[in-house]
């Protein structure tokens, strides 16, 4: 059975068609001759019965007269029947009178004995007995065999015709649908087709299976369009992701990623042409300012403008890049002389120092620029880049906004920075930093108000270092938080040494670094210094400037504003270098605003400052402010700052920083009256 199950439906139309054919065709010729027999059997019988009641009748005399001759004549009659077998003819009494054997054929099973008495006059004078075989029998098989055979011929040309029928319309057409299912399942190729035209199930099975892969073949389509859709898509993202990997977010120039791959370029196509191309590294001067005072969003426009402006500047086959912050790096291509580096230089430079427009407000900005030469300076970014940065350091050294080409003499200079840097940590390990004072003379009063504390070095080669020889490097670095711990330290010293020895109260103003000002730190520390020494903090007084705000303004204002809740006095120092001053005067709590002494240096020829110095004195007094004018060198400059109400000056005029024993000295023998004469 199983293996029937399996075989092909071809096959199997053929073999139950034949079956069904061979079985119906049994059965009919059994129908026919079960039928047929039995018609033969009822007529033989029929008619024996009755040739055997016909002889039976005319036996009577004979049999009564004992006419054996008449008796066998009457019998023979029957010899044309050719299935008897015997005659029998009896007495009354059943003796036998005459038996006749026939020369029928033998053989067959099946017999009949047809009995009949014999009478006369209604009484009986003897018997007949006829026996028979079943002649028919015989005969009806054959005709059933007959039937049978003709019955299969037909058949058979039925069966064929119904073969080729089913095969035609129904197995071939699904054996058809196999075979296209089998080729789609192997090559995936759903455009085939099934060619079934009828409208019968299989027909519309085939419909239904071309429409199925119609859907598949759209589906399909729609698929590869949606796949294209999103590789596109993806290679989009790729790109997106390339150029954000590579360029800078806020300005869409290059960034140092693409600077590395540019500089290779660069260097590639110079080494091919026998040329040099400039590394340009350059530094907006007060962008951090900027970026501080008028916000971040701000700085950031001025930065896309300050983008625009350079690409504007160069040629289209140099790069411009943002390494981070207010820093550019510009390749320039094809630099055939210095000459044409200076030019670029200039144009850049000059383009940059033009008003910029931002948020249409005014904003002025410079920058510094370092240059280095491939490959005069180095064959590999780094050390070009380094030679453009130490360049750059000089631009910057040299009072900003100019540009600086690298030469060898430069290199000193970045050696030196680093031994400072390096020889800092020690001198304040070894207490190598001596503390100088400088004395602030009150105006009212005319007496000595208090100190300012200026640090100097007593290098082991360099010798003696002013604040300008080292303290612009320790800023560059957590160096110089150190250092005003240091310098802190040592005042406290100072005014607990002072209030010890009885000395009147003087005020020990310290200069504290921007850099203090992102936390707390500074102000545990001048805690535990005042707790320490036991120093009264009015005693104490920090000189800020508007640096502190360069990081987080509002952090920084915090702790000023803790500093000050400790008692300790509060000083604006520089002021009038800055971007903004005012500004500061009134969100800083502070006591006291020292004024620059670029304000004083002219003031007794320039009346534009002598207008600003009092306009300053004034605002500083109706804000309830001290002014301390610094710098103060000639006796024409203290009598003009009298005369504008300044409280407190400070300078060589009276004294220089000077070592606390010169100092103690120097006050020791102070008079006012000595310095209001000419
Ligand atoms: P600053 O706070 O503005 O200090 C005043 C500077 O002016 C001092 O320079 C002082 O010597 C100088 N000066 C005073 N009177 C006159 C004058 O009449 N004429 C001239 N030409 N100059 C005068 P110094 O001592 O060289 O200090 C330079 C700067 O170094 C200071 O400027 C201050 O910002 C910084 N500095 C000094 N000591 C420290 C310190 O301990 N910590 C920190 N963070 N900075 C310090
Ligand atoms: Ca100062
Ligand atoms: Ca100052």
């Amino acid at each position: 059975m199983k293996a029937f199950v399996n075989v092909s439906i071809q096959r199997k139309i053929l073999l139950l068609t034949l079956g069904l054919g061979l079985f119906t065709s049994v059965l009919i010729a059994a129908v026919i001759a079960y039928r047929d027999f039995n018609q033969a059997q009822k007529a033989f019988s029929t008619r024996l019965n009755l040739e055997v009641k016909i002889i039976s009748d005319n036996l009577g005399s004979a049999v009564v007269f004992q006419d054996y001759e008449a008796i066998a004549d009457t019998v023979a009659s029957l010899s044309a029947e050719t299935a008897i077998l015997s005659v029998k003819v009896t007495d009354s009494s059943d003796e036998l009178i005459l038996a006749k054997e026939f020369q029928a054929q033998r053989g067959q099973s099946q017999t009949a004995d047809f009995n009949a008495p014999i009478l006369v006059d209604g009484e009986r004078v003897g018997s007949l007995l006829v026996s028979t075989y079943n002649e028919d029998l015989a005969r009806v098989l054959k005709d059933v065999f007959l039937t049978v055979a003709i019955c299969l011929v037909f058949l058979l040309i039925l069966v064929v015709a119904l073969i080729m029928f089913l095969g035609k319309y129904i197995s071939k057409p699904i054996v058809d649908l196999y075979h296209i299912a089998e080729v789609i399942g192997d090559t995936k190729n759903y455009s085939l087709r099934v060619n079934i035209q009828s409208g019968d199930e299989i027909g519309r099975l085939a419909e239904m299976f071309n429409y199925m892969l119609e859907s598949i073949e759209r589906r399909d389509e729609n698929l590869e369009k949606q796949v294209i859709q999103r590789t596109l898509e993806l290679e989009k993202l790729a790109e997106e992701f390339r150029h954000r990997a590579f360029h800078d977010s806020l300005t869409g120039l290059p960034n140092r990623a693409l600077l590395g791959e540019r500089f290779n370029l660069a260097v590639e196509h110079a080494d091919r042409q026998q040329n040099m191309f400039g590394c340009l590294l350059l530094d907006l001067d007060n962008f951090k300012t900027i970026n501080d005072t008028k916000g971040h969003n701000y700085g950031d426009k001025l930065l896309i403008e300050v983008a625009e402006r350079l690409k504007a500047t160069v040629r289209k086959e140099d790069f411009v890049s943002r390494l981070g912050g207010d820093e550019f790096v510009i390749l320039l291509i094809d630099i055939d002389n210095v000459e044409t580096l200076d030019e670029v230089l200039k144009k850049i430079l000059a383009s940059v120092s033009e008003d910029f427009y931002v948020n249409d407000e005014l904003v002025k900005t410079g920058v510094s620029i370092g240059a280095s030469i491939y490959p005069y300076h180095g064959s590999d970014i780094n050390s070009v880049k380094r030679k453009a940065d130490v360049a750059m350091y000089r631009a910057k050294d040299a009072g900003k906004n100019c540009f600086q080409i690298y030469s060898p003499e430069m290199q000193e200079d970045v050696k030196h920075r680093l031994m400072i840097q390096t020889d800092l940590q020690q001198a304040i390990n070894e207490e190598e930093l001596i503390l100088y004072y400088q004395p602030k003379i009150d105006l009212k009063t005319k007496k000595i108000a208090g100190h300012e504390v200026l640090i100097r070095w007593q290098h082991p080669k360099e010798g003696f270092l002013t604040p300008a020889g080292f303290i612009p490097f320790a800023e560059e670095t957590p160096l110089i938080i150190e250092l005003d711990y240091y310098v802190l330290r040592k005042s406290c010293e100072t005014l607990s040494r002072w209030q010890k020895m009885g000395l009147k109260k003087y005020s020990l103003a310290i200069n504290l670094s921007g850099r203090h000002f992102t936390n707390f730190k500074i102000v545990n520390f001048l805690k535990d210094y005042i707790c320490d020494y036991r120093i009264d903090p009015s005693w104490l007084e920090i000189e800020i400037t508007e640096a502190v705000l360069i990081n987080d303004p509002e952090v920084a204002q915090n702790v000023v504003d803790a500093i000050k809740s400790l008692g300790v006095r509060l000083s604006l120092d520089d002021f009038g270098t800055g971007y903004s001053s005012l500004n500061y005067i009134r969100t800083l709590p502070i006591d006291c605003v020292k004024l620059d002494p670029t304000f004083i240096r002219h003031i007794q020829d320039n009346e534009q400052d002598q207008k600003l110095i009092s306009g300053i004195v004034s605002l500083g007094k109706s804000l309830n402010l001290e002014i301390v004018a610094e710098g103060v060198e000639s006796f024409e400059q203290l009598v003009m700052l009298e005369s504008f109400g300044c409280d407190y000056v400070q300078g060589y005029y009276f004294q220089k920083p000077v070592p606390e024993a010169v100092l103690l000295d120097w006050m020791k023998h102070f008079d006012y009256a000595h310095y209001q004469k000419s």
